[in-house]
């Protein structure tokens, strides 16, 4: 047995619980030793019957005296059970939701374990209903005999997430039985000098038992602290391998600022650069003629004109003869970028290849495109993840840019780019991080900031306010000449939860509210060919409404569309809805967001209000850093963050430099890591992290 065997080696797991487990992403005793629980809850103290507090959660420990059912309404039923601890009688209940229709049995489970005269540990919120107390269970042990022992009350219980069919007890008690087997397994990296040296982390077999099972909360976060340090210290050494890696490709291009194409695209442009633009393009052309390899991110709000700071990168790489691309996130931004290119290009003679998976698609066009770029034809790439195929073999490529980078993670590898290229990489995101926070995960990525929107731009106005009012101020809007994007979170109708969804609000809204303007639907699970072509006619104003999901989140630019109306916008993080926002506000003319939200709780009203307030992407994200905390808000996958599973990169700070620290000095040392003590290090870069944190290594 080994970390990365199969579960099933665990005695009691068999082909059922396996697949089960395997739902909850638990396929080898590695996932099962670092299954992190969600929470612990407090189940050391069993409080007297008749000290109980009411309205909140408690554990009481006594003997079943009494059980019985009644059905309280045509739906609902009601198991009770009376428990005796000598000091009082707690009657205590569990409620069920009937299916009127179905003959299942929903009691038969509790019933066989609730039987008079046995003893049972309770869990729940006591209640004092029609002058009784009560308390409503949530979890519950009965013990067949009183030598029985406790396994889940008496303790601080670890609460893992479940899927149907495999319980907390039955989850601990093969979690029990794994870290008993296999802890010893796991590599343990603290025990290495430089680290042992300079820190009191916990070793990681304790760090494993006491992740499952501590005795205080304490000794839970030291655990927790333990795996974080190992994920960071691991992040770091693969960026100062990364680097390491960049620093010998001493790079191929070289490049001078020939202006030939450079003056010619400044002087069509219907603007100049604003200062903030002018800063950062000067950023960029010192890193392309220095003679090592960019790795620059470039971050600027939403409309504060990073496409042509990309394309004034890329004119530079041509004009030396060499090749660029830039990759998106989505087709229909491809697509975009492509005829925002060949418009502002068209009297340059440059040749631009639109790669896609929809592009690619047929024989013809397919060898045609990859024919173009091997031999040099192709001068600029604009395409997806499609572009990193191998199967495309580029002539010369010089520059590789990744615009909202966000939406890819942070480590998207850019590795299979033509074998031999030493591409200079910028990476440009909308989504604005705390700059310090930015330079501890990015590690040793340079970053360069557009602080100031293009002027003129009249400022986007944003409502809370009801559906009724936003869609006449949407027909108003639409009969003065504008474009109304109209968003919500679901694509189909879904009976999960009761949202409005694009699909079905279409159909609705183009009979009714919006019967005399011409209606379009587009959302995430259309064919891209059908996406796009939406998408232009949106653009070319063949449509006044253009009802979508979140799909339209990124960079999509219609300068003419003025208004967005944001349904169940309590759904969304505030960084996705100042994205959302950013969809209007693009022309000259004024421009609203009108949020429509029918939940009443006072946090989601205030985060509302933040999108009322503000138009700075900065103030907005530093806001809702706050309000949601780190948890939350960075692992929402908005932030292009790596995912930490133990690690909290706000929270963590200290850890992370520590690990920094720490990683520089084993790397200094041992930069191959073959020395025997950095064994632990080793097997977790090849088995582990360099599939967690790719890191970008283009070429
Ligand atoms: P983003 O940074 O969100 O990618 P874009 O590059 O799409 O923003 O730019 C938004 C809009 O602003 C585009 O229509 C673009 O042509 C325009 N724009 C860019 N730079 C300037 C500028 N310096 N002055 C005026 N308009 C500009
Ligand atoms: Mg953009």
């Amino acid at each position: 047995m080994n970390l990365s065997s199969d579960i099933k080696y665990i005695k009691g797991i068999g082909p059922r619980r396996s697949s089960l487990l395997a739902k909850l992403e638990i396929h080898t005793i590695e996932d099962l030793l670092t299954f992190f629980p969600k929470t612990y809850q407090d189940r050391t103290k069993i409080i007297k019957i008749k000290n109980i507090l009411f309205n909140q959660h408690c554990c009481i420990f006594g003997k079943i005296i009494n059980v019985y059912e009644k059905s309280i309404a045509k739906n609902l039923s009601v198991f009770c059970v009376d428990i005796d601890d000598t000091t009082a009688v707690l009657s205590a209940k569990f409620f069920r939701k009937v299916n009127p229709y179905s003959k299942f049995d929903i009691f038969s489970g509790i019933r066989s374990s609730f039987i008079v005269g046995k003893q049972a540990y309770l869990y729940g919120i006591c209640e004092i209903k029609f002058g009784q107390r009560q308390m409503s269970i949530e979890d519950y042990e009965v013990l067949d005999n009183e030598f029985d022992k406790t396994e889940l009350f008496n303790r601080l219980l670890p609460i893992y997430d479940l899927t149907a069919g495999i319980t907390q007890k039955t989850l601990l008690s093969i979690i029990k039985k794994t870290v008993n087997e296999a802890s010893v397994f796991y590599p343990d990296i603290s025990n290495i000098d430089i680290i042992k040296s300079t820190t009191n982390i916990m070793p990681i077999q304790q760090a494993i038992r006491s992740l499952h099972f501590p005795k205080t909360l304490q000794e839970a976060e030291a655990a927790r602290q333990s795996f974080a340090l190992q994920e960071f210290l691991m992040l770091q050494i693969i960026l100062l391998m990364a680097k390491k890696k960049n620093r010998k490709n001493t790079k191929i291009q070289k490049y001078t600022i020939k202006k030939t194409l450079l003056t010619p695209f400044k002087n069509q442009l219907s603007f100049d650069f604003t200062k903030a633009q002018k800063k950062v393009i000067n950023e960029i052309f010192s890193d392309m003629t220095s003679n090592t390899v960019m790795n620059r991110m470039l971050m600027g709000d939403v409309g504060s004109g990073k496409t042509v700071v990309a394309l004034s990168a890329i004119l530079l790489a041509i004009e030396n003869g060499y090749q660029a691309a830039i990759i998106v996130p989505t087709e229909i931004l491809a697509e975009q970028h492509f005829l925002t290119f060949k418009n502002i290009l068209k009297n340059l003679n440059i040749n631009i290849d639109l790669v896609t998976s929809s592009t690619l698609k047929t024989k013809k066009q397919r060898e045609e495109i990859l024919a173009n770029i091997s031999e040099g034809k192709t001068n600029i790439i604009i395409g997806t993840h499609s572009v990193m195929e191998d199967r495309i073999k580029f002539k010369n490529i010089s520059l590789v840019i990744i615009d909202e980078q966000h939406r890819f993670g942070v480590m998207q590898k850019v590795s299979a780019l033509s074998k031999g290229a030493t591409p200079d990489v910028l990476m440009m995101t909308a989504t604005p991080i705390p700059r310090g926070l930015a330079m501890t995960i990015y590690g040793e990525m340079s970053i360069s900031v557009i602080d100031e929107l293009p002027p003129n731009r009249t400022a986007i106005e944003t409502f809370c306010l009801t559906e009724n009012v936003a869609y006449q101020s949407a027909i108003k809007e639409i009969s003065n000449g504008g474009q109304v994007y109209i968003v919500y979170p679901l694509i189909d109708e879904s009976d999960k939860v009761e949202l409005k969804s694009a699909v079905k609000e279409a159909e609705i809204l183009s009979q009714t509210v919006f019967k005399n303007n011409r209606v379009a639907l587009l959302h995430g699970k259309m064919k891209p060919k059908e996406k796009n072509e939406i998408m232009i006619s949106f653009k070319n104003k063949e449509f006044d409404v253009l009802i979508s999901t979140t799909v339209i989140e990124v960079g999509i630019d219609v300068p003419n569309a003025t208004i967005i109306i944001i349904q169940h916008a309590d759904r969304y993080g505030l960084a996705t809805l100042h994205q959302l926002r950013g969809r209007v506000g693009r022309g000259k003319k004024k421009s609203y967001c009108l949020l429509i939200s029918d939940v009443k709780s006072k946090t989601s009203q205030q985060r509302l209000k933040i999108m009322t307030k503000t138009t700075d992407g900065f103030k907005i994200a530093s806001e809702d850093l706050e309000m949601r905390g780190p948890g939350e808000f960075l692992g929402t996958k908005q932030h292009g963050f790596p995912e930490f599973k133990a690690g909290d990169i706000v929270k963590d700070i200290k850890l992370i430099e520590l690990a920094k620290n720490t990683a520089n000095k084993i790397i200094d040392e041992d930069p191959k890591l073959s020395l025997e003590k950095n064994l632990a290090i080793k097997y977790f870069l090849n088995n582990k992290y360099l599939n967690i944190f790719k890191v970008v290594q283009v070429g």
